[in-house]
C-alpha cells in the first residue's frame, strides 16, 4: 500500500512531463506469455493444497494457501487497516469509508485485462492471494471475521459503504449472491448500503434482478475502456481476455432497468489512448441514461501487460477529471465544451469565475465513486493512491488543501479569477 510501507511505493509514475496525453498508437499492452501446464488454474496453490488458517496477509510470492468465496475473501490493504486487521496509518488521510471486498480463488480472475493486476497471465509468476490491484496488497480473510467486526455496531462503522468485485471467474455469480446473503442476514443495507462491481461476462438480467432483491443498492460495470477499440486491445481478443463491449453494454442497460436512476455507473479509465472528448461522450451517455461515472487514472500497475506505458499525464488527467464532474453533477453538456484537433478539451462550457469557485471547492479532484453518507458528488469509495502515488496524487482521497488546489491550478493551467 501506498501509504503504508510497501513494495509499490517506490514504484514511478513514468510521467513525462513534456507530453500531456496518452496517444493511442503509444499505450500498446505487451503479449501475455504462455503459463506451464502445471501452474494454469491455480496449479501450484492447489497441488500444495495449504489449509487457510484465518487471515492471509500477501507476503512476495511465498505460497498462497487454499482460501476461496464465500468463505474467504480479499480486501484492500485501506479496508484491512480501518478494520483493524492490519496496522499501518494512510498518508494524509483516514482510511477508507468503502468496505472493498474482491470474490477470491485458487484460479484467480480467468481473464487478462491488460492494466490489471489480477490478471490471469500472471499465474506462473505470482499466486493469486498475493498480486497487487490498483497498487495494493489485498489479503485474504473469512467472510465470517469481517462481518463479525461491522455487525457489532453497523451505524457507527466507519464504513459509509460495502462493495462485492466481482472478479471473471465461473462461480463468481453464485458468490456473489452468497456474501451478499451473509452480509445482509446480519447487517442492515439501509444503514450500510451494498454496491455490485459486476462481471458482466458471465452474467444475465436474472442475476442483476437477484442481487437487486437481496437488497444491493448500486449496481457498477467496469467498461475501463472509453471506446470499443480500447475495450478490445486491452481486455478483449486483443490479449486472450473473453471480455466483449456488447456484453458489458447489454448488462450495463439492464442494471439501468432494474436499479434505476442515480443507481448504476460504469468505471471509466482515463489515459489508455482514447482521446478527452471519447471519454466525455461517454460520460454525457451515462447521464443521460440516468448513471454516473467513476474515473480512474490510468496507472502502470506493476506485472501488468501495461506496465511499461507512461501513467496519465496530470494535465490530460484533471482536464478530464473536470469535466467529468461538471457532466456528472452540474448539468453542463459535453456539447457545451470545445475541444482542439487532438480532442483535447479547450472549453469548460461554463463561465470561468463559476468554474473557478467550482475547482475551488475541490470536490471534482476527489476519488470519484458510489456515494457515502456526507454528500451525492462525495464518494464513500475514496481507494487511497489507487491510481497514483502518494507524491503525484491523481485521486484525492481527501479534500484537497490550499497546497493542493494551486498545484491542481497549475495542471490544468487556469488561474484563480480575480473578482473586480
Ligand atoms: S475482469 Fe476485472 S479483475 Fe479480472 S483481469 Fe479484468 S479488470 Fe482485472
Amino acid at each position: 500500500m501506498s501509504c503504508v510501507k510497501s513494495r509499490e511505493t517506490k514504484q514511478s509514475t513514468n510521467v513525462d512531463p513534456a507530453k500531456d496525453f496518452n496517444a493511442s498508437a503509444e499505450m500498446l499492452p505487451r503479449q501475455p506469455s504462455k503459463t506451464p501446464k502445471a501452474l494454469r488454474n491455480g496449479g501450484r496453490v492447489k497441488s500444495n493444497a495449504a489449509e487457510p488458517t484465518g487471515v492471509y496477509q500477501p507476503n512476495n510470492n511465498v505460497m498462497a494457501p487454499h482460501m476461496q468465496s464465500p468463505d474467504y475473501v480479499q480486501l484492500s490493504t485501506a479496508a484491512a487497516i480501518t478494520l483493524g486487521i492490519m496496522t499501518g496509518k494512510m498518508y494524509r488521510c483516514e482510511c477508507t469509508r468503502c468496505l472493498n471486498l474482491l470474490l477470491t480463488y485458487p484460479e484467480g480472475c480467468r481473464a487478462n485485462c491488460a492494466y490489471c493486476g489480477l490478471a490471469r497471465h500472471r499465474e506462473a509468476e505470482r499466486d493469486y492471494a498475493d498480486r497487487n490491484f490498483i497498487r495494493v496488497d489485498w489479503p485474504a480473510v473469512p467472510m465470517d471475521d469481517i462481518i463479525d467486526i461491522v455487525a457489532k455496531d453497523p451505524a457507527n462503522s466507519p464504513f459509509h459503504r460495502m462493495c462485492i468485485s466481482m472478479i471473471t471467474h465461473p462461480r463468481s455469480d453464485r458468490d456473489t449472491v452468497s456474501v451478499l446473503k451473509k452480509w445482509t442476514d446480519r447487517i442492515d443495507p439501509e444503514v450500510l448500503p451494498v454496491s455490485i462491481l459486476s462481471n458482466p461476462t458471465t452474467m444475465n438480467r436474472d442475476d442483476v434482478i437477484t442481487l437487486k432483491d437481496l437488497g444491493a443498492d448500486i449496481f457498477t460495470v467496469a467498461l475501463d475502456a472509453a471506446t470499443p477499440e480500447i475495450f478490445d486491445r486491452t481486455r478483449g481478443k486483443g490479449v486472450q481476455s473473453p471480455h466483449k463491449w456488447d456484453k458489458y453494454w447489454e448488462i450495463l442497460m439492464h442494471a439501468k432497468d432494474v436499479f434505476g436512476a442515480q443507481k448504476f455507473g460504469a468505471h471509466i479509465i482515463v489515459g489508455m489512448g482514447e482521446t478527452e472528448q471519447d471519454t466525455l461522450r461517454l460520460v454525457q451517455q451515462i447521464v443521460d441514461l440516468g448513471g454516473h461515472s467513476h474515473m480512474f487514472c490510468f496507472f502502470p500497475e506493476k506485472g501488468s501487460l501495461m506496465d511499461h506505458l507512461p501513467a496519465t499525464p496530470r494535465d490530460q488527467w484533471r482536464r478530464v477529471q473536470l469535466a467529468r464532474y461538471l457532466i456528472d453533477y452540474r448539468d453542463v453538456r459535453v456539447e457545451q465544451m470545445s475541444f482542439d484537433d487532438e480532442q483535447r478539451i479547450t472549453d469548460y462550457g461554463m463561465a470561468g469565475g463559476e468554474l473557478s469557485d467550482i475547482i475551488e471547492q475541490g470536490i471534482a479532484f476527489r476519488t470519484s465513486g458510489c456515494p457515502g453518507k456526507v454528500q451525492e458528488d462525495i464518494s464513500a469509495c475514496d481507494r487511497p493512491y489507487g491510481d497514483s502515488p502518494p507524491s503525484n496524487i491523481a485521486s484525492y482521497p481527501f479534500q484537497p488543501k490550499k497546497k493542493d488546489l494551486k498545484k491542481i491550478r497549475r495542471q490544468l493551467d487556469i488561474p484563480v479569477v480575480v473578482q473586480s
